[in-house]
């Protein structure tokens, strides 16, 4: 079985920096958060300075990346990436502020998985641009200050509620990354054709769209799949039938629910009655790892009217229970 959400997906390196955006000109949709960017952008380059500390947040495969990489584009800076789960000791994250010009950015990915010691490391290098950290162990060990050049913190998450307090208010600039409108969507399409040499009509970009659960991400990956479709069994032109036949070999319907979203919802259906069910519950039920059902399916499902949350725990909505052709129990009823 394929699995079109996995965030751990091989992607093809050289093809996704030639399908990534280099402007925020050509950075597609999310509008507001380019306005505002644009404004504070322009303003550290007439003031010459570092760019305000960014954290970008929202569910994974929106473009955070590639917004970042944007950012550091225009501002014509060196970035260096890394991320949360990578920087084990505050001497590890030395190491790469080191690493840094005046202006440049750092992009962190999953800074809510910084460990809480590196964190603490990090708010007087946010705050005025020095650390003080204990270098060797034992009765070697000496406190070290390191002065460092102004930079730009990027941070990225999928949820600004998993940072502490103290690390999000040293932020100047906070994003929330919405998902995509089918028109964005569909231009995101349009745009990655292009890069693939893929000749694709109106209505097959509109149907990828519309299948890709406002995720630039997974209407890439979509691409490539329908596109192979096309070249074998068709002329190699992407159409909305082509699309249609090859997403329904994937098993992924017109709302953009794959299989396991419809696991999940059968399972609350099945087992507890359309809920109320806590998220806990229902991941180790379907056999998945609590937090992708949390980033990746649970917010799509709510936000697209699938499932409700009440303070007991989620609800299966009658909307769903039509999508997928059952009856909801209140009907039953009467
Ligand atoms: P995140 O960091 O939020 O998980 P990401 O930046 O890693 O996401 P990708 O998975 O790299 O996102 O996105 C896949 C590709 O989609 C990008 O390489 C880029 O080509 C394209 N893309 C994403 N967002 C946009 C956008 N707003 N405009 C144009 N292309 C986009």
């Amino acid at each position: 079985e394929e699995r079109i959400l996995d965030g751990n997906l091989f992607e093809d390196e050289s093809e996704l920096l030639s399908i990534r955006p280099q402007k925020l000109r050509e950075y597609i949709g999310q509008q507001k958060i380019k306005d505002e960017l644009s404004i504070y952008i322009q303003a550290a380059l007439q003031r010459e300075e570092a760019l305000d500390h960014v954290l970008l947040y929202g569910p994974p495969g929106l473009g955070k990346t590639t917004l970042a990489m944007v950012i550091a584009n225009e501002l014509e800076v060196n970035v260096q990436t890394t991320s949360g789960p990578a920087i084990d000791r505050p001497g590890d994250l030395l190491a790469i502020l080191n690493e840094l010009s005046p202006g440049d950015i750092l992009f962190i990915d999953e800074i809510h998985r910084l460990p809480r010691v590196v964190e603490e490391v990090l708010y007087s290098a946010m705050e005025d641009y020095f650390v003080d950290i204990i270098i060797g162990q034992g009765p070697s060990a000496h406190p070290v200050h390191f002065e460092l050049p102004p930079f730009t913190l990027i941070g990225a998450t999928t949820r600004a509620g998993m940072l502490s307090q103290p690390l999000r208010d040293r932020f100047g600039i906070i994003s929330h990354m919405e998902y995509y409108q089918t028109e964005d969507l569909k231009l995101i399409v349009e745009r990655s054709s292009q890069v693939f040499s893929t000749e694709i009509d109106e209505s097959g970009a509109q149907e990828i769209a519309l299948r890709s659960r406002g995720t630039p991400r997974i209407a890439n990956r979509l691409l490539r799949r329908v596109r192979d479709y096309a070249q074998v069994k068709g002329n190699g032109l992407i159409t909305k039938d082509i699309t249609q036949a090859s997403l329904d070999i994937l098993a992924i319907d017109d709302k953009g629910l794959d299989t396991l979203d419809r696991r999940l919802l059968m399972t609350m259906i099945e087992q507890y009655n359309g809920g109320p069910v806590g998220i806990g519950t229902i991941a180790v039920n379907i056999g998945e790892d609590l937090e992708t059902v949390e980033d990746m399916y649970e917010p799509f499902l709510l936000q697209n009217g699938f499932l409700q949350r009440t303070p007991r725990g989620r609800i299966v909505t009658p909307y769903a229970y039509e999508h997928l052709g059952m009856i909801h129990p209140d009907t039953m009823k009467e």
